[in-house]
């Protein structure tokens, strides 16, 4: 399982799809791309194999300069293109590899706030929270703070907005995630042999970050809000 996010100047759908396949050592069942393209979240998803997302995308290709991606290694749901990444829900895009242990109570809740669920698993609700927390008036950093103090269990996470094309969210408690430095264009992934093709310059967040990318910097903070240095090192994986 994997997850790449990018912050761009060109189009990413190629290019995320093409790190995912240097994480497939990973393991993975299925697997999803969404960008933003002229203001509206788009995304491809398919059962087994990157081929199969591939001709996907031949068949139905995808513009954006910005999105996120996954390869799921289903742990709730079964492995078939509704539960795969990324989950939509009123503007907010979400991958996501791990477990949120609480997701069924967070679930419930909403659920009896009349919020309508389209898949079996438990990565939906960080999504649904989200989107809950913007439509009670928060902004979205405001709104990923929130979620991230509510949610419990392992997760890398990668949060697009179909309102803030310029930005991608990440974090991180438990799967490892690095962000690498472009020229003018941000990257999220895994591990640094997934940004390897796009830069030598990664820092990895540790448990308990998360960030903002946009086009030009990453801000790395707690889950507290507070702004947090990690270091920026040469990545020694190979292109
Ligand atoms: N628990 C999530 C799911 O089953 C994420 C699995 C993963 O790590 O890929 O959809």
């Amino acid at each position: 399982c994997g997850i790449v996010g990018i912050v761009g100047n060109q189009p990413v759908a190629v290019r995320l799809v093409d790190a995912l396949k240097r994480l497939e050592y990973r393991g993975y069942d299925s697997a999803g791309v969404a960008t933003i393209h002229q203001g509206k979240l788009e995304r491809r998803r398919a059962e087994g194999k990157l081929v199969n997302l591939e001709r996907r995308l031949a068949e139905e290709p995808l513009a954006g300069t910005s999105g996120i991606a996954h390869t799921r290694w289903a742990t709730h749901g079964a492995p078939i293109e509704r539960n795969a990444h990324p989950h939509f829900t009123d503007g907010v895009a979400v991958v996501h590899n791990g477990i949120i242990e609480n997701f069924a109570a967070i679930k419930n809740e909403l659920s009896g706030e009349g919020a309508t669920f389209h898949t079996q698993t438990d990565t939906e609700v960080v999504a649904q929270l989200i989107a809950a927390y913007v439509r009670k008036g928060m902004t979205n950093r405001a709104a990923v703070q929130a979620m991230l103090k509510r949610v419990t269990g392992a997760y890398a996470l990668a949060i697009l907005f179909e309102n803030e094309p310029g930005a991608v969210y990440a974090a991180r408690s438990g799967p490892p995630l690095a962000i690498g430095y472009g020229e003018g264009e941000m990257f999220l992934g895994s591990d640094a042999i997934a940004l390897a093709p796009f830069t030598n310059q990664i820092s990895y967040l540790i448990d308990g970050d998360w960030a903002v990318l946009t086009h030009d910097r990453a801000e790395i903070m707690d889950f507290d809000g507070n702004p947090v240095t990690r270091a920026r090192q040469l990545s020694v994986a190979a292109a």
